[in-house]
This record gives C-alpha cells, sequence and structure tokens, in this order.
C-alpha cells in the first residue's frame, strides 16, 4: 500500500521489522461499519473461544495516516477499496 506522495506503508513496516522495532512507523486504526459493529464483536467472541475458524475481517478496514504528508488513507471494510483524504490547509 502506498501513500499518493509516495510513501509507501509496507516497505516502512518491512524496515521497522528488520529493526525489531515493535509496531508501525506510522498511525493506523482499525475501521468497522456501525452496521457490522454487533457482528464483528460476535465473530471475534467466537474466535477467542476457538469454537470457529471464522474471523471478522472482512468486516474491519484500515485508516492510516501518512508521516510524510499527512493523508488518511483508507482500506473500507468489505471491500478494501482504497481511499486517500488530505488534510484541509
Ligand atoms: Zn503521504
Amino acid at each position: 500500500m502506498t501513500c499518493t506522495c509516495g510513501y509507501s506503508f509496507a516497505k516502512a513496516m518491512l524496515r521497522r521489522l528488520k529493526a525489531n522495532k515493535k509496531g508501525p512507523p506510522f498511525k493506523s486504526y482499525a475501521l468497522i461499519h456501525n452496521d457490522d459493529y454487533r457482528r464483528v464483536m460476535k465473530l471475534d467472541a467466537k474466535v477467542l473461544a476457538a469454537k470457529t475458524e471464522s474471523t471478522s475481517s472482512k468486516y474491519v478496514g484500515t485508516a492510516m495516516t501518512c508521516p510524510k504528508c499527512a493523508r488518511l488513507t483508507v482500506l473500507m471494510p468489505r471491500t478494501s477499496r482504497k481511499v486517500v483524504y488530505a488534510r484541509e490547509k
């Protein structure tokens, strides 16, 4: 995944892992649509109880802030469609 400015979130993560440092070098957030929230909580509870192989991952998107240009890159839940938002100046 690459930001519009060229910053590579994946390469930054790999550099971080090679340096044996924890966590991504950028801020990221889980994103869940309100209509799916209860379903995600129920699926996660089942996964934690090890009663099923189902995961809630398709209902959870990701929002990442670019440390270089401050744009917000969002991978939408269900579709993984990429949407980029720029900060107003
Ligand atoms: Zn950027």
